[in-house]
């Protein structure tokens, strides 16, 4: 049987661009349907403006820091709308770099709805195109809470057209997307209340991460509301109120005119006709190997709708190892151990490995931690109490790094390269034997001498 393509990809985010661009490189006749913008939530809604913002964020602080250094006050105020409307021409310049490098991998692009008729056919709204192999690759959307008035909620969705600027706002999660906008949003000057249902942020990181980041958090003003249930929202003359639970009381948060929803985020598998196919799914979840294929064998799916590591370079490694494999004969599964992650908050933080207390139920008493906690060379002129911790995870018998945190100023980018040695297996010694940069906060990574557990 002929079809009309080798490979058609459903869902132009990261995954899906760059597994239909690899594939192509391979000589794969390659369709790709997308009924939004190209991009996916990485580049329009997500990690691209999220990190504009979170430089636009910064200027405050540094703005008060110079003084530390000798210059004169600076008298500068946001333009709030400027910024928003900024940030949306820097994603419109990169959609169109998106359609540009898929015409030149000669892609064609279908900007559509896709949906399954059967495992070899895709309806396109005006047509229908078979294919030999299908790639799902439709992402993710937030989730809301069942409450009532959740209406009255935004997501991170709208977040990045929000006009005007909010003065107040209550965000409702503890996770990656609320503790980031809590500090883009503080430091842009918003009074920001966040509620958690916990006592403390980012679950599943290293214990001492959170607490550093929460401690930075509420040094920086703001109000982190702990141990509590979210009743509803309503919408008041202030704005909109939320009411918690705590116990058998019930307080009240009120924010402008909106508050910010952000508990989780779920696969984006609804109406894409998988029931005309035997592609399988768990919570919404589409369900594959260690190869990305569902129990449909040629079909195949990466990226946040298998809802297993929701980071852009997870799915685009996915997705590249999946056209390695099928159309460049190269077969390879994607690695999932060690995968590096930041949070970008202030202070931010940023992890390789596992946490102390993986370690600990892996290792038990074979391990050992090495942690250090100091004022940043820069904050010292600044006069701030910024502090930078990091924490290195090393199991004994072996004498391996099996863990690197840290939180402080460009964690990302120190962890990033840390991440090379943590997956190449350094040992401590490695890092012992590796000269630091003087003075920098990243070489106290290879100067860390004694453990304190
Ligand atoms: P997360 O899963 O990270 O966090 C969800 C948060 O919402 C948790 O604090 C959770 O609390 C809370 N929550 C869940 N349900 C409820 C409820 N019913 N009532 C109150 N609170 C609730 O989701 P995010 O939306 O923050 O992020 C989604 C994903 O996006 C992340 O997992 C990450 O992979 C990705 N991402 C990555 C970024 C990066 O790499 N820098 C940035 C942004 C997103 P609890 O802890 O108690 O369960």
């Amino acid at each position: 049987m002929t079809y009309d393509y080798d490979l058609f990809v459903i869902g132009a985010g990261s995954g899906g661009i760059a597994t239909a661009r690899r594939a192509a490189e391979y000589g794969a006749r390659v369709g790709i349907a997308e009924s939004d913008r190209l991009g996916g939530t990485c580049v329009n809604r997500g990690c691209v403006p999220k990190k504009l913002m979170v430089f636009a964020s910064h200027f405050p602080a540094l703005f008060e820091e110079a003084r530390g250094y000798g210059w004169s006050e600076v008298q500068s105020s946001l333009d709030w709308e400027m910024m928003i409307t900024r940030v949306n021409h820097e994603v419109d310049r990169l959609n169109g770099i998106y359609q540009r490098m898929l015409d030149n991998s000669k892609v064609e692009v279908f900007r559509t709805r896709a949906k399954f008729i059967d495992a070899h056919t895709i309806d396109l709204g005006e047509k229908q195109v078979t294919a030999d192999k299908v790639l799902i690759a439709v992402g993710g959307k937030p989730y809301l809470p069942h409450i009532l008035g959740i209406e009255h909620a935004i997501t991170s969705d709208e977040i990045f057209h929000l006009k005007p600027q909010p003065k107040r706002i209550a965000i409702l999660g503890g996770g990656y997307i609320g503790c980031e906008f809590a500090c883009i949003l503080n430091g842009l000057g918003v009074e920001v209340t966040q509620v958690i249902r916990g006592d403390r942020i980012l679950r599943g990181f290293d214990d001492d991460i959170r607490t550093e980041i929460q401690q930075g958090m509420i040094n920086h003003g703001i109000n982190i509301v702990k141990g509590v249930q979210l009743i509803a929202i309503e919408k008041s003359d202030q704005g909109v109120t939320v009411s918690l639970g705590m116990g058998d009381t019930v307080d009240t948060v009120v924010a402008d005119a909106v508050s910010l929803a952000a508990v989780g985020r779920k696969p984006n598998t609804q109406n894409l006709g998988l029931e005309h196919t035997g592609v399988k799914c768990r919570d919404g979840a589409v369900l594959v190997d260690e190869y990305s294929q569902t129990a449909e064998p040629n079909i195949y799916a990466v990226g946040d709708c298998t809802n297993k590591v929701n980071l852009t370079p997870v799915a685009i490694n996915e997705g590249r190892a999946f056209a390695d494999t099928v159309f460049g004969g190269m077969p390879r599964t994607m690695s999932y151990e060690n995968i590096p992650t930041a949070v970008f908050t202030n202070p931010e933080a940023a992890t390789v490995g596992l946490t102390e207390t993986e370690a600990k139920d892996k290792f038990g008493e074979d391990m050992k931690v090495f942690y250090t906690r100091f004022r940043p060379m820069y904050y010292t002129l600044a006069e701030k109490d910024e502090k930078t911790m990091m924490k290195v995870i090393v199991q004994n018998s072996t004498d391996k790094v099996v863990g690197v945190h840290m939180v402080g100023p460009n964690a990302a980018e120190i962890i990033q390269g840390i991440a090379i040695a943590v997956k190449t297996g350094a040992t401590k010694a490695n890092f012992d034997a590796t000269v630091g940069i003087h003075p920098s906060a990243a070489e106290e990574f290879v100067t860390l001498r004694h453990p304190v557990r």
